[in-house]
This record gives structure tokens, C-alpha cells and sequence, in this order.
């Protein structure tokens, strides 16, 4: 061999270890967190069609990746109804303004209410007795309702609660103080008026006054589509690696909800893996799936579920992930307790490799994407990280505060315990 050879022959392998180091595989993740959490992405939800970029950029990526198609392109499309805020929101109590997304935060069902309310203070007394409710419903023409709920832990009663909210809705804008962080989502219908959530901050008993300037848009039949594209196998048996890429968008112009956490960081993991198994070709075949809809209700999932692109008789196991940004403590692996044989796998890997802190048991949750494929017997798991930051559907899911803690000793785990799937 030449001195020139040996060169090259090194560059080359330097070159193969280069692609597959840890910093690399983190600093990847990183490109595509930005990317997805961008303003141009719109939180990857039903304002200014952020789903619908996000799924091109996608299935960009798979071409780029050379994923193949399992029909004719990329797309799994579906239609659902969503209620969205594109319009600018204003909230102001007694004179102060207050900042969309920080201070305050519309229900998802919001309806419309334009103009100044004088609010009329509610407790649970003045709407549980039929009588007292039918007076209260009285009072309330023309003025706000601000709940004022006892703060509980108790299910029938925030149930309860949450029923009236809704009746309330019907009548005429409602609010309600909020303590502790506020929480968004996204609803598949409309009421006729909004609730506002108002941090307790900025809404008190003695509050008089509210103006507000809540605007929805009910998208009937919105289209949407997962993301599906395949690595070919030596068997003609299946694994799914999925990861939902919707989140909840933008609540008016001026609150932008990245979901860096929820869930950039699993479409990162499933881009990442894509990559590794098309340079490292697999046992069984690989369909990785970008969900839509998973923050509406598991829609995507469910449809994919139904409409069946593979024989999901084939599949060996399907391993969701969802909200993959930290790692400090380790992962959850929901459904583990119906594949005990593969969690066994997983953290004996884990132990033999000294990866991450933990491979934590629990058992099943319809609280991500894999939810559809349990109820129909496709063995499934649910993958997320433990510890670290924990902003959680709100404006703080964002990418420069999320650290990737853990990102490449996962994506070593996973890429083994996938690699090795009997
Ligand atoms: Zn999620």
C-alpha cells in the first residue's frame, strides 16, 4: 500500500467515524430542531399552514435521505375539522394590557367575543344548584363570567368544572385566573364564545373589567398528511419508528408555540435513525412515520392505523417517540410491560453499553401515537426522556433552552435495539 493510499484510506475511515460520532449526531439533531421550531414553520400547526410546510420540509428530508415511497410519494393525507387563531388576539383587564401566550391564553374551542365586559364573579355555588344557575345565567347578559374555581385534585370534580366552562361558553365570554403555568392545546370543534385563561396575576375577585378581542377560524375538513417512507429489509417483516411533527401553532400573530421539546425532538431522533439505517441496511424493513394531528387528538396515527400502507400483521414492534429532548434521568418506555421480552433487550443494551441513567418501565398510556396501533394489537412502545427542562405546551418549548442532554446515547441505543429486532 502507498504512503497516498494509506491516506486516503485513513481520511475515508476517519471519514465513516466522523458520521456516526456523537457531536455530529447531536450537533444534526440541533439543524433540525432549528428548522422545525423556526418562525417560518408557525409552530407546525393550522395558522398560516405550519402542519403543511412541515410536512413538505419532511419529505424533503426523506428524498434527501433516499427513503423510498410505500405508494406513490411520501404522503398518508386525511382531513380533519380544527378550530385555529390566526386573527390577533387583545386581552386587557381594568387598563392593562396582557401578552398572548405569558399572561393569558384562549381555549382551544374559543369562540368569538369583541368588546369591553363588565365581569360578573362566580363560584361553584351560584351554577351547581339548578335555581341559583338559572339566576346567575341572568345576570350574565351583556357581562363576562370569571370563574373562580377551588383548586382540587379531584377528577369528578374538575370534571364537573370543566362541563360548566363549557355550558358557560354558549352564553357569552368567560374567564378564568389561572395559578401556576398556563397549558395550551388544540380543540377539533368551536363553541360559540371564548374562555380566556388568565394567569391569577392579572385577574383577581376585585378585577371589574375586561376587554377582549378573541377571533377564531374553524377549519372544516383541513387537510393534513403523515409523512411515511421506508428503508428496505432483507425479511418481509416490518418495524415502525414514528414520531408525531405537529404541535399547536400560533395563537394570533404574536404567540408562537415552537414545540422544540414536543415534538421537533422525536422528528430529529426519527431523521437521525432514517439516516443511520440507510447507510446500515436493516434485518426487517423500517417505515418511519411522521405523524400530523397527534396534538388533536392521535389523528394522524389513527388514520394510518386504519387506512393500514403496510400489513401491520408483520410488524415486530413499533417504537413512537415523543418528546425526546433531555435525558437527565434517563426514558419512560410506556407499553413496556406488554413487550417485556424487548424492554428486557433494551435495558440490557443499555446496562452492557453504560448509556443512559435509566430505561424506566411503565405500562400502557393512550397518551401518544403508538395508542392506535395497542388498540389493535400491533405491538407497540412509547418512548420519551426523563429529567432536564419541562416547558411543556406553552411558548417556552423552545429550541435554544432545550439541551439534547442525551440525544446521542439514545440514538446509540435505539439504532442497536432496532438494528437487532428478531
Ligand atoms: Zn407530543
Amino acid at each position: 500500500m502507498t504512503r497516498r493510499t494509506l491516506a486516503l484510506l485513513c481520511l475515508l475511515i476517519s471519514g465513516l467515524l466522523h458520521a456516526q460520532d456523537p457531536a455530529t449526531i447531536t450537533a444534526q439533531a440541533r439543524n433540525y430542531l432549528n428548522t422545525l421550531t423556526s418562525p417560518e414553520f408557525h409552530g407546525r400547526g393550522y395558522v398560516n399552514n405550519g402542519q403543511g410546510i412541515a410536512a413538505e420540509w419532511i419529505a424533503a428530508q426523506f428524498g434527501r435521505l433516499g427513503l423510498k415511497p410505500v405508494k406513490q410519494d411520501f404522503y398518508q393525507p386525511f382531513a380533519f375539522n380544527v378550530n385555529s387563531f390566526p386573527d390577533s388576539i387583545g386581552v386587557t383587564v381594568d387598563g392593562k394590557r396582557l401578552v398572548p401566550g405569558a399572561d393569558f391564553l384562549v381555549d382551544p374551542a374559543s369562540g368569538r367575543s369583541e368588546g369591553s365586559f363588565a365581569l360578573v364573579h362566580l363560584a361553584p355555588s351560584d351554577l351547581f344548584n339548578p335555581e341559583r344557575k338559572a339566576m346567575t345565567l341572568g345576570v350574565l347578559s351583556g357581562k363576562a363570567a370569571c370563574l373562580h374555581w377551588p383548586s382540587t385534585t379531584n377528577k369528578d370534580s374538575l370534571q364537573r368544572f370543566h362541563e360548566l366552562e363549557r355550558e358557560l361558553m354558549h352564553y357569552g365570554p368567560v374567564v378564568k385566573p389561572v395559578s401556576g403555568k398556563l397549558t395550551w392545546s388544540v380543540a377539533q370543534e368551536s363553541l360559540p364564545f371564548p374562555l380566556v385563561e388568565i394567569s391569577s396575576a392579572f385577574l383577581t375577585d376585585s378585577s371589574a373589567t375586561i376587554d377582549m378581542h378573541v377571533r377564531n377560524r374553524m377549519l372544516v375538513r383541513n387537510p393534513a398528511r403523515n409523512v411515511l417512507g421506508m428503508v428496505k429489509g432483507r425479511s418481509k417483516d416490518w418495524v415502525i419508528v414514528s414520531a408525531h411533527y405537529d404541535h399547536l401553532g400560533r395563537m394570533g400573530p404574536d404567540a408562537l408555540f415552537p414545540g422544540a421539546n414536543d415534538n421537533a425532538s422525536g422528528v430529529a431522533m426519527l431523521l437521525s435513525l432514517a439516516e443511520w439505517f440507510t447507510k446500515n441496511s436493516p434485518k426487517h424493513n423500517i417505515l418511519f412515520v411522521a405523524f400530523a394531528g397527534e396534538e388533536a387528538g392521535l389523528i394522524g396515527s389513527e388514520w394510518c392505523a386504519l387506512d393500514r400502507p403496510i400489513d401491520l400483521g408483520r410488524v415486530k414492534l413499533m417504537v413512537n417517540l415523543d418528546i425526546l429532548g433531555t435525558g437527565d434521568d434517563g426514558i419512560t418506555v410506556v407499553n413496556s410491560t406488554a413487550q417485556q421480552a424487548q424492554f428486557d433487550r433494551m435495558v440490557q443494551m443499555n446496562t452492557q453499553r453504560g448509556l443512559l441513567k435509566e430505561v424506566k418501565p411503565r405500562g400502557p398510556a393512550c397518551n401518544s401515537d403508538h395508542c392506535p396501533f395497542v388498540k389493535r394489537g400491533i405491538p407497540a412502545i412509547f418512548i420519551y426522556t426523563m429529567g432536564g427542562v419541562a416547558h411543556y405546551h406553552d411558548v417556552l418549548d423552545k429550541a435554544d433552552t432545550l439541551p439534547l442532554t442525551e440525544f446521542a446515547d439514545l440514538h446509540a441505543l435505539l439504532r442497536e435495539f432496532i438494528a437487532t429486532i428478531k
